[in-house]
């Protein structure tokens, strides 16, 4: 049975750099996803985005970093500078947070938005069809991996990053 669900979606600034918002907002559309309220944020601030992306997140962040490239020897260690990275590249620009509802809304997202590493995302999904970055690159760069949208990941995520985005 599926069950209705709100979810967060937020578009990165490299999204908005690259007039992304209408094409992404329709693969949410597509999938039979509802968009139910949305708050453009010129400048997010190292406060929110230190809930957002909390240091608690470095290990799974070195982990997947290491999937990609496994010369990584550190994960942990790897995370950290990730994250760091991360939260700059989320705040050089303004981003769009948007609830989106439907059946199964957070799988449903996450399935649109696909894999974390564009250069391995499916293709159909946002990252893997618009994505113009990798991990791989990313990495050599010393960047965070540029992949256009955030979305939550589980029921908890959602319900702490709706009411930290669009309370
Ligand atoms: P998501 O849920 O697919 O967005 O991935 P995570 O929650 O694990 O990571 C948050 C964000 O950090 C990702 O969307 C990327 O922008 C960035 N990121 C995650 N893992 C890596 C990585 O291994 N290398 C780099 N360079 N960036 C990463
Ligand atoms: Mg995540």
């Amino acid at each position: 049975m599926p069950m209705y669900q709100e979810t967060l979606v937020i578009l990165k600034p490299d999204a908005l750099e690259r007039n992304l918002i209408g094409v992404i907002i329709k693969y949410c559309e597509d999938a039979g996803l509802e968009v139910l309220d949305m708050r453009y944020c010129k400048k997010v601030g190292l406060e929110r985005l230190k809930k957002h992306y909390p240091d608690s997140m470095a290990l799974s962040i070195g982990k997947k970093a290491q999937a990609a490239v496994p010369s990584i020897t550190d994960p942990e260690a790897h995370g950290v500078k990730v994250l760091e990275k991360l939260r700059g590249y989320f705040s050089r620009g303004p981003v769009l947070a948007i609830r989106v509802g439907g059946d199964d809304a957070i799988k449903e997202v996450r399935r649109v938005t696909g894999y974390t590493d564009p250069a391995t995302a499916e293709k159909g999904t946002i990252r893997g069809d618009l994505g113009l970055d990798s991990i791989e690159r990313s990495t050599a760069e010393g960047r965070a991996v540029e992949n256009l949208v955030h979305a939550s990941g589980n029921p908890e995520e959602a319900e702490a990053e709706l009411r930290l985005w669009l309370p």
